[in-house]
């Protein structure tokens, strides 16, 4: 009650995640699994978040995911 009240004032920080779940065949695909595949949720307020298993961390920001897609990249190109 009050930690979601401060979520609303203060934004979530996310910082307690759900372990990662890897989302397979064409069944409900959650936005944030669109990325890698695989995605958290914050456990504070519920939200979902790309997850990077190679690097072992969440994808929050857009700069973040840009850096996720420019690896890709990298590692198609090599
Ligand atoms: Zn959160």
């Amino acid at each position: 009650m009050i930690a979601k009240l401060v979520d609303a004032v203060f934004g979530c920080r996310h910082s307690r995640y759900s372990f990662p779940v890897t989302v397979r065949g064409a069944g409900r695909r959650p936005q944030a699994a669109m990325l890698t595949g695989t995605y958290v949720a914050c456990l504070d307020c519920g939200r979902e978040f790309p997850y990077d298993w190679h690097e072992m961390k969440v994808i929050e920001s857009q700069s973040e995911r840009r850096e996720y897609i420019a690896s890709l990249a990298t590692k198609e190109a090599a």
